[in-house]
Parts: C-alpha cells; structure tokens; sequence
C-alpha cells in the first residue's frame, strides 16, 4: 500500500501516456505508407498489381472492369503502386480510418467509392 500510493498519486496529477485513438489522431510522417485508391477509368485490367499483392487483397476482374480492394487485410507496402505502368493507383500519406464494417472497396471506370 506504501508504495502504490505515490504511484496513484502521480498518475491523477501527470498527462495521459497514449493518446485517445481515433478521436485524438497524430499526423502522419513524410513518406508514411498509407490509404490507396484506384482510378479505374485509367486501368488497362492488366493484373500486375494483383500479381504483385503479397497480403492477397487485391483483385482485378477484367471480365467486368472492377477492382475489389480490401483495405482491412492490405499491409500498405505500396508493392501494386509502383508496379502499376499506368499510375491508376494513387497513395496517400493519411491513414486508413477504422470501421465497425470490414467490406471491400469496389471501383469501377464509372464508380469510384
Ligand atoms: S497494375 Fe495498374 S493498370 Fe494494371 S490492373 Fe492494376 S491498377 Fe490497373
Ligand atoms: S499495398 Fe501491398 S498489400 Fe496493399 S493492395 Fe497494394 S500490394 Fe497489396
């Protein structure tokens, strides 16, 4: 008890350690590795990017113009960025924000999320 106390006392009285994810964000540093998105319309559907895709979260369905992207098992290396010779895929510095919906990202030529 002897010891806790002075322990209590300096927690009640000195800032938080952590901030209050999400509501308190900290801004992202130069060059971070962050939310992607797709211009379809730009999009050969040639497949490299899926190709290169080490998380398996990307699919490109030629057939049907679409790209399926799930941002929650992506591991951001950016690897389909620089391998698309078209620059259909443009990279952010900001974090993707958390959901309470784990759904995929659609993008089509004529609908972009
Ligand atoms: S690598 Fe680029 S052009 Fe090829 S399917 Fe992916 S986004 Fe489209
Ligand atoms: S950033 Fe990496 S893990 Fe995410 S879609 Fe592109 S290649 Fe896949």
């Amino acid at each position: 008890m002897a010891r806790m106390v002075p322990v209590v006392l300096k927690n009640l009285f000195s800032r938080p350690a952590t901030r209050r994810y999400p509501f308190e964000t900290r801004a992202p540093f130069p060059g971070a590795r962050g939310r992607l998105t797709w211009n379809a319309a730009a999009c050969d559907f040639c497949g490299d990017c899926q190709r290169l895709c080490p998380a398996a979260c990307l699919e490109v369905r030629r057939e049907t113009k679409e790209i399926v992207h799930d941002p929650f098992h992506c591991i951001y290396c950016h690897l389909c960025a620089e391998g698309c010779w078209q620059g259909a895929i443009t990279v952010e510095n900001v974090y993707f924000k958390p959901d309470y919906c784990k759904a995929a990202h659609t993008y089509t030529p004529a609908i972009q999320p």
